[in-house]
């Protein structure tokens, strides 16, 4: 049978699998299923996704986009272990799979929350505070961002076949561009499953999915401006691709990186920290049978703890039980396949040739456990042992440059700080550095030198050992992604994400058009004064509403009372004397609390109305002070509108702003509130 691609709102497969590659069970070898194109319409998918699921996801708002993740995310959480199934066929015991299943639903879950908290219930996303470029305020600046007109075809690396591709899958989508997923071949029938059981919902908007599974040729040819090129896996294929890549197309790659894990000086065996990072490289060294990106390729150690580490992490490694994921009890499965296994151990005897020693471990084929518990040989099956090679500090650059993508490390001994940095720097730009130590000022000197070279930082101490998410674990509220030869690219992070598939454009004009073309209300343009507006739910209140207050002496008597009844006597407000020698008063002034306090007097609506809740300020500052005998009032304008998709609220910010008897900003900030639809 030959694996199905769903393209242009239809599931396809070839006529027949004439040149079609096999992919096999990676433990016994067995005949899972075949991956070919071969007569697949790519352009048409193209343009199914530039036009239909360009319609159907414009169609959106980010919390529609946002409120459907969740949905994507439940449905797969309901069936992930039919995924657990499938890929302990490639390899993966349930801990492994977990990392890439369960790690692919937490980011559509994460992209969903962030979404719905983070974005506009809107289509455009404003990118910091309008600039005034005119001394009389009538014309203004605005960085905006509009979604990409194109498509984002997706190239995607064997080990996450369900969380690589949701990672792009998720802000893509929350931005409104369709996706085209091209899974790797030896995984790419775990790729095909969930994008299956998201189809089968039926919640998937026309042409925002599309799959295709196996090769694309020409697919390059056909990009234009507008689209993205996403792509994970190695550095050698991203350059090949890249050259492919018309211009104007952009182009985001995550690739192969020797990560690196720093053991600190003060961490010595009986440490805490000591027994966390020898924990963590354990992990690292074992999880998905060190199948990771982000796996600790270089453990750069004390040059007096290298003897340790290794006996430390033998000592571990004993307890690893090799065999097919399907036995009980087996703790590392198979790489995905003999290709790879070949590959792995072709990295290994690099390292071994440039003068590393193996420490632990071995290079030889190791018995295993077998499906049915027994233990032997399994030569159809991808195993490798886990191995451990050292070097002294002079480590050759092989150690730097081999990624050798299974369950391998260097053991580099150190003798400085400065010589630490260098090693991490080596590696030519990484993913992630962890770092193990309690000695902070280690710590504080060693990140301005490693930072420029990787995307990830992990400091991993007695507090947080055992808290850590790991070396290995990308999250996706923070970057994965690296300088270098860790493709440059940059992936996850939040929203910033799903900037990556948004153009960032500079919008000027007056107040009155930058009010008009973002749907935020903007200081200059049309106000509507009448009707007080905490009278008005959702249904009726339009940005630009406004309520002007009438005024309000501050007396000197209002600020004692408010100095002792908040217990804030601070001298400026209490002290005639010390307040005038204060650079910035000139004598007495009232506090910044109590200015806000009066302005809410000055502009509410005390009955019970469709105003349910103050949420907060942001964006406070007190610009002029208010002196005994000063008049205020304060102007409120409803500025930005969020109606909440899942709830009978919205969130309204108002811009708030208090002026004196003469006219000059006393304050500014924004209130949220939140208020009823109806
Ligand atoms: P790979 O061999 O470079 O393949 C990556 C993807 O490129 C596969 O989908 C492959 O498809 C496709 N591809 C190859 N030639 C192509 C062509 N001419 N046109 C279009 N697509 C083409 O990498 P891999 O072996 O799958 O993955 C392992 C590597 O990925 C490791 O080096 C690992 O470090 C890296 N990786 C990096 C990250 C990261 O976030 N930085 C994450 C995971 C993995 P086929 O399989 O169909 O050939």
């Amino acid at each position: 049978m030959t694996l199905p691609s769903f393209v242009s709102g239809a599931w396809w497969t070839p006529a027949d699998d004439a040149g079609a590659a096999v992919v096999r069970d990676a433990s016994t070898g067995d005949e899972i299923t075949r991956v070919s194109t071969a007569g697949i319409d790519l352009g048409g998918a193209l343009e199914y996704a530039r036009t239909v699921g360009q319609r159907s996801l414009g169609g959106l708002t980010f919390h529609q986009r946002a409120v459907l993740l969740k949905r994507f995310a439940q449905v797969l959480t309901e069936r992930k272990a039919e995924l657990y199934a499938l890929s302990a066929r490639a390899g993966s015991t349930t801990r492994d799979a977990m990392i890439d299943v369960d790690g692919g639903i937490g980011v559509l879950f994460t992209y969903s929350s962030k979404g719905r908290r983070e974005l506009p219930n809107a289509q455009l996303y404003l990118d910091g505070p309008a600039e005034t470029l005119s001394k009389d305020g009538t014309f203004l600046g605005r960085h905006v961002y509009t979604r990409l007109p194109g498509a984002v075809v997706q190239i995607n690396a064997f080990n996450f076949p369900v969380w690589g591709p949701l990672e792009k899958f998720a802000p893509a989508f929350l931005a409104g561009v369709p996706t085209i997923v091209k899974p790797a071949t030896p995984t790419a029938y775990i790729t095909e499953a969930w994008v299956r059981m998201l189809v089968e919902t039926g919640l998937v908007p026309d042409g925002a999915l599309q799959l295709v599974s196996g090769a694309v040729p020409g697919l390059f040819d056909l990009l234009r401006l507008g689209d993205v090129v996403a792509f994970t896996g190695s550095a050698s294929t991203a350059a090949a691709l890249k050259a492919q890549t018309p211009d104007g197309v952009r182009f985001m790659s995550e690739t192969d990186s020797i990560n690196a894990s720093v053991l600190g000086p003060d961490a010595t065996p009986g440490t805490p920290v000591f027994d966390a990072f020898v924990r963590q490289l354990m992990v690292e060294l074992t999880a998905k049978t060190g199948q990771k990106c982000t796996a600790i390729r270089r453990a750069i150690v004390p040059a007096a703890s290298v003897a340790d580490v290794a006996a430390a992490l033998e000592a571990k490694l004993t307890k690893v039980v090799i065999g097919d994921p399907h036995a009980e009890g087996v703790t590392m499965g198979p790489v995905v396949s003999l290709a790879q296994r070949d590959e792995v151990m072709r990295g290994v005897r690099k390292l071994v040739d440039a003068g590393g020693e193996v420490m632990v471990g071995s290079t030889a084929a190791p018995e295993v456990m077998r499906a049915d518990g027994t233990v032997g040989s399994a030569p159809d099956g991808a195993f490798v042992a886990p191995v451990v090679v050292g070097f002294g500090p002079d480590a050759p650059d092989v150690v730097h440059e081999v990624e050798a993508f299974g369950p391998v490390t260097a053991l580099i001994g150190y003798d400085t700080v400065e010589e630490a940095a260098e090693l991490v720097g080596r590696g030519g730009g990484s993913l992630v550095t962890s770092v193990a130590t309690d000695d902070r000022s280690f710590a504080a000197a060693l990140l301005p030198l490693i930072g420029p070279y990787n995307g990830r930082v992990l400091f991993l101490d007695s507090v947080d050992a055992r808290t850590s998410t790991g070396h290995g674990s990308p999250v996706p509220h923070l970057v994965h992604g690296g300088p270098g030869r860790a493709g440059g690219g940059e992936e996850l992070g939040g929203v910033r994400a799903v900037l990556h598939f948004m153009q960032r454009t500079a919008v000027q004009g007056s107040p009155q058009m930058l009010t008009a073309v973002t749907g935020v209300w903007h200081p200059g343009a049309d106000v509507s004064e009448g009707e007080h507006p905490f009278r008005k739910p959702l249904s009726r209140l339009r940005i630009g509403d406004r309520i002007a207050s009438g005024e309000r002496e501050v007396t000197l008597e209002d600020i004692e009372t408010f100095a002792h009844f908040t217990g804030d006597t601070f001298y400026a407000h209490m002290d005639e004397a010390a307040a005038a020698a204060n650079p910035f008063f000139p004598g007495r002034v009232a506090h910044g609390y109590l200015l806000v306090s009066f302005a809410a007097g000055l502009f509410v609506d005390p009955d019970p109305g469709p105003v349910l809740a103050n949420y907060g300020l942001e964006n406070l500052r007190f610009v002029t002070p208010v002196s005994p005998g000063d008049r205020i009032r304060v102007e409120l304008t409803a500025k930005q509108i969020t109606p909440r998709e899942t709830d009978d609220y919205g969130e309204v910010r108002w811009d708030a702003v208090i002026r004196n008897q003469n006219d000059d900003l006393v304050a500014s900030y924004d209130v949220l509130t939140l208020v009823t639809k109806e």
